[in-house]
């Protein structure tokens, strides 16, 4: 296994790992450990060179700490990426060979599921590393991070129902869901018991009518969702999908969903501010896995009450980003950046 380091400015460790005999070819980065152990998933994509997984792994990395910093999870920010086909390269030696580039690592990088991992491969993985966590609930571990990640964001949408609407309450809202999967799905049915009125839309027509016989949401074609006439918009499928061309379509009063990187450009939370839309920055209101997650690491291991208690503060950091924009005049995501840069200058202070 060849492990090389690659200098990156204001990341504390990057490296990339190649070991011949399983086929792995790996990154790793630590963008931050100022405020603890750097957090974040493991994704698996056909990335078309290493330039372009090591430009994915240092955005999410340093996405993960911003998003741990308001979270107030006591963890930094990392993310590791594993160049190939998921479909086909897949083997327990791959995951084992990964589990001693994260060793490597010292404990200053822990790891989780993202994109095409699921637990079975982080078990191959934590053969190797302890520095292992989402595994499987009756191994002790937090399990499956998405019922919690959808839990934050019915939490963090009452915050910004109350600053839109100037009330908490859900119900009687109209709310579009974009992308009905682990997370969309379990929010849909959320915010129903919630009452609140649901229209879902999903590129997977199957997943769609199941919801829809199950729970009775009503269901609009994926290439018309944005033109739905709602209260809240809640992209749950992909990023980047608020952009130059889908903002003039909008027809909501508040964006509040769980989706990564929902802006194609931060300059666009500008233009939604403008257009008098509040924008509820993702990396603020999809934290409930993360909080989930971390409770698993503090002393005395996973504790789902905790875990639930926690992501309420979901409802207060959405609170007062909204309140750094009100009295700075400041979008919403420079709002968070703030936040997030006020504890993180804490974390060096202290
Ligand atoms: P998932 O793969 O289970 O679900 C995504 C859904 O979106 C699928 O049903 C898919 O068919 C649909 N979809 C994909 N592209 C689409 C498109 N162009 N238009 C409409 N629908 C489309 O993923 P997930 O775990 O539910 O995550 C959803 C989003 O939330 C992702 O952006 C993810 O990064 C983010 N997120 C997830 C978690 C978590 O705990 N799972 C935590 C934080 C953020």
């Amino acid at each position: 296994m060849q492990i090389t380091e690659i200098p990156v400015d204001g990341y504390e460790r990057v490296a990339s790992c190649r070991d011949e005999a399983s086929g792995l070819h790996a990154l790793i980065a630590v963008h931050s450990t100022v405020l603890g152990p750097a957090l974040g998933g493991m994704r698996m994509l056909p990335y078309a060179s290493e330039e372009e997984a090591l430009v994915d792994v240092r955005r999410l990395s340093k996405g993960m700490t911003y998003k741990s910093a308001v979270a107030d999870t006591g963890l930094g920010g990392g993310k590791s990426v594993i160049i190939g086909d998921s479909k086909t390269m897949k083997c327990p030696e791959l995951f084992q060979a990964m589990g001693d580039f994260i060793e490597a690592f010292e404990g200053k990088y822990i790891t989780a599921e993202d994109m095409n991992i699921g637990i079975g491969d982080l078990e191959a993985v934590s053969s190797r590393t302890g520095w292992v966590t989402g595994l499987s609930r009756e191994s002790g571990s937090s399990g499956n991070p998405s019922p919690y990640t959808a839990h934050g964001c019915v939490v963090g949408m009452r915050a910004a129902a109350e600053e839109a609407f100037g009330s908490q309450d859900l119900s009687g809202k109209h709310i579009v869901i974009q992308g009905v999967g682990a997370v969309g799905g379990q929010l849909a049915i959320l915010l129903k018991e919630r009452g609140a009125q649901v229209t879902i839309s999903d590129i997977n027509a199957e997943r769609v009518e199941q919801l829809c016989s199950e729970h009775g949401f009503t269901a609009v074609d994926d290439e018309d969702h944005l033109e739905v006439e709602c209260d809240i918009y809640a992209p749950c499928a992909r990023g980047a999908g608020i952009n130059l061309s889908t903002i003039p379509r909008l027809h909501c009063k508040v964006i509040a969903g769980c989706a990564n990187n929902q802006l194609l450009e931060f300059e666009h939370a500008e233009i939604l501010r403008e257009k008098g839309i509040l924008y509820a920055p993702d990396y603020v209101i999809n934290a409930g896995g993360i909080i989930n997650v971390s409770i698993e690491l503090l002393d005395g291991g996973y504790d789902e009450v905790a875990a639930m208690a926690k992501i309420e503060n979901i409802y207060i950091n959405l609170k007062r980003v909204f309140e750094i924009s009100r009295e700075e005049g400041v979008p919403t995501n420079v709002a968070a950046l703030r936040l997030a840069e006020q504890r993180l200058a804490q974390g060096r202070a202290d």
